[in-house]
């Protein structure tokens, strides 16, 4: 298959590994910031090519893994209205609430769908206009091009019954609360390739050069996180701290300008929690003030309220790179997809989920 097959080639990979083993020199932990890449290491064994000095570990680039408990619970409050129907991609139906998930919500006979893009529930709207219709706006950078798009188009043809649950997240914010907290052991950074197709990578640089670490811009397939990681041990071993682009055949350094132009037309930065690791400050996007009709939150006046992590999950030493999941004691045992503690476990880019679905291994003490 064009454009997958050739990434995946088995020899092209074994010379890469080879090239990454002659250059490395001494112990280096590097983390794979984005859910997706997490996935094409543990399924395709890419971290085993490795030489044993290089760790890999895996960040928090899971959006469904890190949208903060608050705003599950405020999903299955709004899907529990009479008369609301709220739409949703799919993998966010599973996420554990405090008080369950929503599917449960679904089971109790709120009219929660599954849709495939935020035009998709805007076309809902329209179908139903006595009914307000609500879009839960999960994702990083990527996703929230379509989402505003969505309220402009909202706006533009005067659909009022309309509105964005926004839980939307900022990768480099993310990334440097982790080199700036006390734990820290990563010390370069494979940055999430389709993030930086929307919003380029200029803004890395100042975080390469402040705490000293290289970052490397790279795609999802075995050789581009192959090649990716040479890169970083090059830059390690040579004691750089540059921002390079693995990902060049889909990212160029700008972005895609009017994919930002639109985002900065309808959202703006805002402090947000992150699911198991606590607020971080302008690592979110809220509705701008102009857009602010459309935000479910207002519509609904949702209130903060108080919610109840599972105290057995790690998920947020998880997302930070500081524990694997078999190392989680729930793992596999009383944590599984089918009945999960934390999101990292039923996220289709949860890490937890790609050890269990491609390494499931006794817990503890298994790497
Ligand atoms: S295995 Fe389950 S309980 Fe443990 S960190 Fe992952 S999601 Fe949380």
């Amino acid at each position: 298959m064009r454009f997958i097959h050739e990434y995946r080639d088995a020899r092209a990979a074994r010379r890469l590994a080879a090239a990454i083993a002659r250059t490395t020199t001494c112990p280096w932990t590097i983390m794979e910031v984005c859910g997706g890449q997490t996935h094409t290491i543990v399924k395709f064994g890419v971290d085993e090519l490795l030489p044993p000095q290089i760790t890999l570990v895996h960040g928090p680039g899971c959006p469904v893994c890190v949208t903060p408990l608050e705003l599950i619970d405020k999903a299955v409050e709004i899907a529990s209205i009479p008369g609301v129907i709220f739409c949703s991609f799919g993998d966010m139906l599973r996420v554990p609430g405090t008080h369950g998930d929503l599917l449960a919500a679904r089971a109790r006979g709120a009219d929660v769908r599954v849709v495939y893009s935020p035009l998709d529930a805007l076309a809902v709207a329209r179908a139903h206009p006595r009914r307000q219709v609500v879009f839960f706006a999960v994702g990083f950078e990527t996703t929230a091009p379509a989402n505003a798009l969505a309220v402009v188009q909202a706006q533009r043809q005067g659909v009022r019954n309309f509105s964005l649950l926004v839980a939307h997240v900022l990768v480099p914010p993310a990334m440097e609360a982790i080199l700036a907290s006390p734990g820290n052991r990563v010390q370069g950074f494979l940055a999430a390739g389709h993030v930086c197709t929307v919003m380029g990578y200029e803004e890395y640089r100042p975080l390469a050069a402040r705490y000293g670490v290289p970052i490397v811009v790279t795609g999802f397939e075995p050789l581009d996180i192959l090649q990716g990681v040479y890169m970083c041990v090059r830059q390690l071993e040579e004691g750089r701290a540059e921002v390079e682009n693995q990902y060049v055949r889909s990212v160029r350094p700008q972005g895609n300008r009017a994919a930002r132009e639109l985002i900065a037309q309808v959202f703006c930065v805002v402090p947000r929690r992150w699911r198991g690791i606590g607020e971080i400050p302008k690592s979110g996007l809220g509705l701008q003030p102009a857009y602010a009709d459309f935000d479910a939150e207002r519509r609904f006046g949702l209130a903060g309220r108080g919610v109840e992590e599972s105290t057995e999950c790690r998920s947020g030493l998880v997302l930070q790179g500081v524990l694997k999941p078999p190392q989680c004691p729930a793992f596999g045992t009383r944590c599984t997809p089918e009945h999960p503690l934390g999101a990292t476990m039923v996220s289709s880019e949860g890490a937890c989920a790609a050890y269990y679905r491609y390494r499931r291994v006794p817990a503890q003490g298994a790497l």
